[in-house]
């Protein structure tokens, strides 16, 4: 049979595709969603590469009757929680806004879980929870910056926007009922994922201005935006311009599908040792927290500066990318990069697709459009 997942919020392009490659695993998705950030076209879009449409119910997860209903007509084995605002400078205009939508709809949700015995859960979490890198650059003794990349031990903290506050504080949430409840957490931490799905019916098309990188420097090159603004080049980096490791989308969701298989090979351990539905908080029973809540890096471990990014482009796509060096966005890190060993150890997960590849498929949806 089946396993049935619960997916919180789906049209991001992330989570599209989420959706498209769960169904093609051979699980059943459900969705939820209140449409607040998001578009029910991505609906037709999904059936359009699936041939049917996953079951999908529009509601507020702070609406606890109507998420409740969910959970009694479906007995789900799992949930992956991807739900909550997201954008940077709209959380510094409005934190209380940003703590009330993705603080308080995850409690209800996780509420939810406990009372309908639903364990196991893969919680979309960020980089941006790691404590910044200091911004002087640490020579090396030889004059060289040592590059400083994120590993799953590594000080977390340091917020510099509501946004990473509420991801910072889910994680600990998660970790509590980890320990003292009964949840079993996937904690996954990525950052600037690329590109758009091999159908090109998924992409990363913002309405609007985009704010991230790669849907700017496309709208540029298919000439509905003059130029790049690159923010500030005054950091160490190789090229002067910020860092950051960029993965594709594809390889994104590859990396949902390992980590729920640890997840529930995690479960069939536990059901044989006859420790599932232990009605007693872990922690009493010695139970190592490691089996409980577990965090992994999704990244390439390459790093690539704002300047080879468009330099990349420029060569993929065979079309010159101008750019202008102006202000310094606030709350913009110089580099952030992590160490993706963990992940490849224990979920086999490695990268496949090549940020060449990844440019190259963006391009073919963003030229197609124009
Ligand atoms: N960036 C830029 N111009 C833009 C958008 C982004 O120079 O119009 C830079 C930004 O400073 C960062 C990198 O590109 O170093 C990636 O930014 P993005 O917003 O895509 O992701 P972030 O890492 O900030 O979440």
């Amino acid at each position: 049979m089946k396993k049935t997942l619960l997916i919180t919020w789906w049209t991001w392009y992330i989570w599209s595709h989420a959706v498209v490659a769960f169904e093609e695993a051979w699980y059943k998705t459900v969705i939820v969603d209140n449409l607040v950030n998001s578009s029910i076209n991505t609906l037709i879009w999904i059936e359009k590469i699936l041939g049917y449409k996953p079951d999908f119910f529009e509601v507020d997860l702070r609406n606890n009757e109507k998420l409740d209903e969910v959970f009694k007509k479906y007995n789900f084995d799992w949930v992956i929680h991807f739900a909550w605002l997201k954008a940077v400078w709209e959380s510094c205009n409005y934190p209380l806004k940003y703590h009330d939508n993705n603080l308080v709809w995850s409690i209800r949700l996780f509420e939810l879980m406990e009372k309908y015995g639903v364990k196991n859960i893969i919680f979309s979490s960020s980089a941006t929870v790691y404590k910044p890198s200091p911004l002087t650059p640490l020579p090396d003794g030889e004059g060289n910056i040592i590059k400083l990349w994120y590993t799953e031990t590594d000080l977390t903290w340091d917020c510099s926007n509501p946004y990473w506050t509420t991801k910072f504080v889910l994680e600990q949430i998660l970790r509590d009922l980890a320990i003292h409840s009964w949840f079993n957490v996937m904690n996954l931490r990525y950052f600037n994922p690329i590109w758009a799905h091999e159908t090109w019916f998924l992409w990363e098309d913002p309405n609007g201005i985009p704010n991230n990188l790669l849907p700017y420097i496309m709208k540029v090159a298919t000439w509905d935006l003059p130029y790049l603004n690159i923010f500030w080049n005054d950091y160490k980096t190789i090229d002067w311009t910020w860092v950051r490791d960029y993965i594709d989308v594809n390889d994104l969701v590859e990396g949902h599908l390992f980590a729920y298989s640890k997840l529930d090979e995690r479960q069939k351990i536990k059901v044989e040792s006859n420790e599932q539905n232990h009605p007693t908080p872990l922690y009493k029973e010695g139970i190592n927290l490691k089996w409980a809540f577990e965090t992994y890096n999704l990244w390439t471990g390459k790093w690539v500066s704002v300047l080879e990014m468009v330099k990349t482009t420029e060569k993929v796509i065979w079309k010159e990318i101008p750019y202008k060096i102006v202000w310094r966005r606030e709350w913009d890190l110089a580099e952030v990069y992590c160490n993706p060993n963990k992940a490849y150890k224990e979920l086999w997960f490695k990268t496949k697709v090549s940020l060449e590849e990844s440019l190259s498929n963006s391009w073919k949806f963003y030229s197609s459009k124009n």
